[in-house]
């Protein structure tokens, strides 16, 4: 089912979610929302408090080479803890949750993380590229941290006031 999108400036947005303690259908059936809501609005991430549930759950879903994002594809991520992280490149990043706005971040090229999957199920990941990315962006909505907050001061104003125009419309 898609679910609205929690959007900037939402004050739940900033709130750490909790961490998982049941793995039962309802967390699937959370789980299923967030990636057909993903889809549904192009996103190659999203964490479930930007669907109003605060809790630590992540899906991440590259595209293929045929730009489809396959349920099969799909990586849950519940309750993680990166464990290593190296490099640094920047990246121009977007939200769902600020939709049609991007600019670049400074992020780790490569990190490798601890976690559980729907099963509760022990289970950990390296990732570089787009995956990296989208794995540090998505932890950070786990802690209430929005990307735009990694922006220089100037670059900030002048987001907050294009966003405010862009609402107006
Ligand atoms: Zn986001």
């Amino acid at each position: 089912m898609i679910r609205p999108v929690l959007l900037y400036p939402d004050k739940r947005l900033r709130k750490r979610s909790a961490e998982i303690t049941r793995f039962d259908e309802k967390l699937g059936e959370l789980l299923d929302d967030m990636h057909d809501t993903m889809v549904e609005k192009k996103g190659v991430g999203i964490a479930a408090v930007q669907i109003g549930a605060p809790v630590r759950a992540i899906t991440i879903n590259i595209p293929d080479e045929n730009g489809e994002q396959l349920r099969e594809n799909r990586i849950e991520i519940i309750n993680p803890t990166m464990f290593s992280c190296s490099g640094g490149v920047l990246w121009s990043e977007g939200c769902l949750s600020i939709p049609e706005f991007n600019e670049d971040v400074m992020r780790f090229e490569k990190v490798a993380i601890a976690f559980v999957d729907r099963n509760g199920e022990e289970r950990s990941l390296e990732a570089q590229g787009l995956l990296a990315i989208a794995i540090q962006h998505e932890i950070d909505h786990l802690n209430g941290k929005l990307f735009v907050e990694y922006l220089s001061l100037l670059k900030r104003k002048k987001f907050e006031k294009e966003w405010k125009k862009s609402r107006k419309n």
